[in-house]
């Protein structure tokens, strides 16, 4: 990172170089870590103000929790009033938790019985720990390229360089490799991987868990049956399937990608955008998977002092509420078709080898000129234009983030003008790039 003083934010950079006295790098996220020392002091709707003023369109939206727009008046309300009745209780349960769970089992085809717990990594940390539980079996399948939290079984082959694609690669130290052991890589889109795994390991394998559609390296689409072919091959070998809809869930239908694709799973995992950025996710399935949970006398561990908390569940309440009430779905679509055709026109227009792939309310613009199917092609990818892009963009007010391979999120309170400004802002940062 530059640590030049005359980056034109002198309050950001106090804030920040008090940050690093305190806080490890300054930032409580190594991902937050964006190039120069950002500080926001404000955000409402489609915007964020950071310390020295300047304005940004956010499509960052906290990696994707934002998913109506910054402090959406009726989620806030929500939380407020809950917060004005009750706190943490700690023993027994709430009604917002019941009325939560009660919802998601309306919503959400895989969610029969649900836990909710703080964060997407304790969703999946649960998920997987039921799923071998109830199997009784060792393996878990990843997909190259899937992000699943920063917990032990799942840190491996996330974003690999190309020279350490398919090879053991923590991503952190103070793991044991034991408990990377248990954790097998396929190929996106790829049955076959799948398939070489389930006969070099019979009846060994606990689960498959996929982001239906990988947002973590940006947009990867599902192709015709290959999650149709997931669903086949778990079922047919007695493996639970995994659908890690922390991304995909609530952002691009209320029923979670699961029900656009029409597969369900048998475990769901969901956090970040299901209430609008206050702190609540959870772990969804059949009853006959989530009552071996020692909550309800089976032999897995649930435990966790802020689960099912009152505030983060009536936040997640009203945003569904609001998404059942409002065009929201159809309205990002469109603009989300809007910023793809505009972007993908000014990139042919410049003769870039590049496209723009996405779906619903998510863009991204690929630095690969041929089709993407898995994390493969993305090895392709100019990493430094994208950065370079991202990084442009970001200082002309519209907020990306300049990690390679990371999507952007379009909310309820971005407006057409708003895509508009964004496509006019992305066609002078890409000629001046090509310049
Ligand atoms: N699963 C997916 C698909 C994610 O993208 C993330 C976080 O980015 C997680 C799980 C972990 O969620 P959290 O950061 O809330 O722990």
């Amino acid at each position: 990172m530059s640590t030049s003083t005359d980056d034109g934010h002198p309050r950001g950079r106090a804030l920040w170089e008090r940050a690093r006295q305190v806080i490890p790098g300054g930032v409580n996220s190594a991902t937050r870590l964006i190039g120069r020392p950002y500080a926001f002091t404000r955000a409402e709707g489609a915007y964020l103000w950071d310390a020295d003023g300047n304005r940004y369109v956010d499509y960052h939206a906290a990696f994707g929790a934002i998913l109506l727009g910054h402090r959406d008046p009726a989620v806030d309300a929500a939380a407020a009033a809950a917060t004005a009745q009750i706190d943490l209780v700690g023993l027994g349960v709430t009604e917002h938790e019941v009325r939560m769970a009660e919802t998601l089992r309306e919503v959400l085809p895989s969610a029969e019985m649900t836990i909710s717990c703080m964060s997407g990594s304790e969703a999946t940390a649960q998920a997987a720990r039921l799923a071998r539980g109830v199997t009784g079996r060792r393996y878990l399948v990843k997909v190259q390229g899937g992000f699943h939290g920063w917990h032990d079984p799942f840190a491996r082959n996330v974003i690999s360089p190309p020279e350490r694609a398919y090879r053991l690669d923590p991503l952190s130290s103070g793991i044991l490799p034991d408990s990377l052991s248990g954790t097998l890589i396929a190929e996106y889109n790829d049955l076959e991987s799948v398939e070489t795994f389930f006969h070099a390991f019979p009846e060994q394998i606990a689960a498959i868990i996929v982001e239906p559609i990988p947002h973590n390296v940006g947009a990867l689409l599902p192709e015709p049956g290959y999650l149709e072919g997931l669903r086949a091959i778990t079922e047919r070998e007695g493996a639970v399937l995994i659908f890690d809809e922390v991304i995909t869930g609530f952002r691009h239908a209320l029923g979670g990608y699961q029900q656009i694709a029409g597969v369900t799973p048998d475990l769901t995992t969901f956090g970040k955008a299901m209430a609008n950025g206050y702190p609540v996710a959870g772990l969804g399935g059949s009853r006959a998977l989530m009552e071996n949970f020692s909550s309800a006398g089976g032999s897995v561990l649930l435990a966790g002092t802020y689960n099912g908390h009152p505030v983060g569940a009536a936040a997640a309440l009203a945003t569904i509420d609001r998404l059942r009430d409002t065009d929201h779905y159809p309205r990002v679509r469109r603009l989300g078709d809007l910023m793809r055709a505009g972007l993908a026109e000014v990139i042919s227009e410049l003769g870039i080898p590049a496209q723009v792939v996405g779906e619903g309310s998510v863009f991204v613009v690929y630095f690969v000129p041929e089709p993407v199917r898995g994390y493969r092609d993305l090895l392709g990818n100019d990493d430094d234009a994208y950065r370079e892009f991202h990084r442009r963009m970001t200082d002309s007010g519209f907020l990306m983030l300049p990690m390679s391979l990371k999507r952007n999120h379009i909310s309820g309170a971005h407006t057409e003008d708003d895509v508009t400004r964004t496509i006019d802002a992305a066609r002078t940062v890409l000629t001046d790039m090509c310049a």
